[in-house]
């Protein structure tokens, strides 16, 4: 056999890490899940045409936010601001400060911290929040609100609010916020568009992943149609990092361990991070986020997992696959959540602990594939 013909398994081309829902020759136990019903769409307008512009309407996204949450909340915010509506405000809880990507994303205006955000708004939306835990204290506006609107992407989705908009189909919580701002009657601007694209490009991994559908590249196309300045955007999210983070990914890269024995033999590489690594470097905890896409590029591990130190004994952990291992199954096993693709959760012990603790979840995580 040549050495260049592979003899193992294969995993899809341009697969890797992908967060999406739709893996090709693999099938999992799982049935489809329901897109969004058109009653539900037409409850979440009518809950937006009932509140009164100059009501108080508060929208929330997941703690730490990404690109995603961020975006989808953002761009939304501003699309109810080209409504007319006048006392907005967007939040998340925990740290208010954000990565350096993110900062000249339009609507920062509207941003407060979790402390600030209206107490009693009879309107919320959640952004990218899988469960209600994840929106922090903010979850109990949602509770108390006349009318609550969920909109994510995330098949693990508890459905918290009084209208759902999910559909795990979506390539990123952007594409159901485009959705929702068409049906107001919102048009595009360049400065709803640059949100919605960032939301979008984190999600899909800059349109690598199998989630990257023809409907994905058309609502690209609309967006960048707008007149972003789509250049400066993508060095700003993927290409830019301060010197200090680059020698901190040099070195936590550099400890990266394979075992190819793991997953049932699909194999898992894995390092981890900690505080006194972030110290030395003098780097803020958010530049590790882009980290685990350079440990998933190894070819000979089906999972990527990132180890990251939030606290002397708590750990933050990220976890990918190529399509192998549903890692959404691992996550929500040891307490977290996410896609079959890209999951994580939050892990306490000693880095041994946490990935002797991911190991153990391994082997019943596979994906059955169909020959
Ligand atoms: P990341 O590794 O980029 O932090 O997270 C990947 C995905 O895993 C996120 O999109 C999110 O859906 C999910 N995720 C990460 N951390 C947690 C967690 O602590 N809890 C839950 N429920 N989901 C998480
Ligand atoms: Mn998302």
């Amino acid at each position: 056999m040549p050495r260049w013909r592979r003899t193992t398994r294969s995993s899809p081309a341009g697969s890797a890490g992908e967060r999406g829902t739709h893996v090709t020759r693999t099938v999992s136990q799982e049935a489809p899940a329901p897109e969004i019903a058109e009653e539900d769409w037409q409850r979440a307008v009518e809950a937006v045409r009932a509140t009164p512009s100059d009501a108080e309407v508060l929208l929330a996204c997941h703690v730490n936010p990404d690109g995603d949450a961020l975006g989808s909340m953002l761009g939304t915010a501003l699309g109810l601001r080209r409504l007319g509506f006048t006392r907005l405000r967007a939040s998340f809880p925990g740290q208010t400060d954000l990565p350096e990507p993110f900062l000249s994303l339009p609507g920062l205006d509207l941003l407060v911290p979790e402390p600030d955000a209206p107490a009693d708004p009879p309107l919320v939306l959640s952004f990218d929040a899988a469960s209600i835990e994840r929106l922090g204290g903010l979850g109990a506006q949602l509770k108390a609100a006349e009318a609550s609107v969920v909109l994510d992407h995330h098949a693990s989705s508890t459905r918290f609010g009084s209208i759902n908009l999910v559909d795990p189909g979506a390539a990123a919580t952007s594409v159901v916020a485009d959705e929702l701002l068409t049906r107001l009657g919102v048009v595009l601007d360049a400065e709803i568009a640059e949100c919605l694209y960032v939301a979008l490009a984190t999600d899909t991994g800059s349109f690598r992943f199998s989630s990257t559908t023809p409907d994905v590249h058309r609502l690209a196309a609309r967006l960048i149609a707008t007149g972003i300045p789509i250049g400066e955007v993508s060095r700003r999210l993927f290409d830019t990092r301060p010197y200090g983070a680059v020698k901190l990914f040099g070195e936590v890269l550099c400890r990266a361990t394979l075992e190819p024995a793991e997953a049932g033999g699909l194999g898992l590489a894995w390092t981890y991070a900690t505080l006194a690594d972030l110290e030395r470097y003098d780097q803020r905890p958010h530049v590790l986020e882009a980290l685990i896409d350079s440990v998933r590029c190894v070819a000979e591990a089906d999972v990527a997992c990132l180890v990251k130190q939030v606290r002397p004994t708590e750990w933050s952990v990220s976890l990918r696959s190529k399509g192998g291992v549903d890692v959404s199954r691992v996550a929500v096993a040891l307490g977290g959540g996410g896609h079959r693709n890209a999951a994580g959760f939050t892990a306490h012990g000693t880095v041994g602990d946490v990935v002797a603790a991911v190991r153990a979840q391994l082997p019943g995580a596979r994906i059955s594939t169909v020959t």
